[in-house]
């Protein structure tokens, strides 16, 4: 699923294998390394992307998905935990044939050519918990 290597104390250098899903295979790799705080950030190529999008009018989602080849120009996120398991939140801007950009909140993206993530443990474990107000998983400190 994926190929890593430790390059400093707490930073680890990732390599995620073709045709694998980013989300699914990142948080495999915190769970075997027990990441439970820290942050991520990389690039790579990809074949399809779900994003959502939260109004917070509403506090309704709103899905969507792009079934084409894009190159990811940045993929930024945070580890934190929550019920005991690394819990993943990923932002991703890509770009596409005709150089136009989309991103967002990432819920899924399938690799297709490499992604290459570099991965910060941080020290002490970070909390998360539900915010009635906002509908979102916020930081529990
Ligand atoms: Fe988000």
């Amino acid at each position: 699923m994926y190929k890593y290597k430790q390059v400093a104390e707490g930073q680890f250098v990732l390599s995620i294998d073709n045709h694998q899903e980013i989300v699914e295979a990142l948080g495999a790799f915190c769970a075997e390394k027990n990441i439970l705080a820290g942050e991520v950030r990389g690039i790579g190529a990809i074949s399809e992307a779900v994003f959502r999008f939260l109004n917070p009018a509403t506090k309704k989602y709103v899905d969507r998905a792009f079934d084409e080849q894009m190159e990811i120009t940045a993929l930024v996120g945070n580890i934190s935990e929550k019920d005991g398991k690394p819990y993943l939140h990923i932002h991703l801007t890509c770009s596409r044939h005709d150089y136009s950009c989309v991103g967002g909140h990432l819920l899924s993206a399938r690799i297709n050519g490499a992604c290459e993530l570099v991965v910060d443990r941080w020290d002490a474990p970070v909390g998360r918990q539900f915010d009635d107000e906002t509908g979102l998983n916020l930081y529990k400190f």
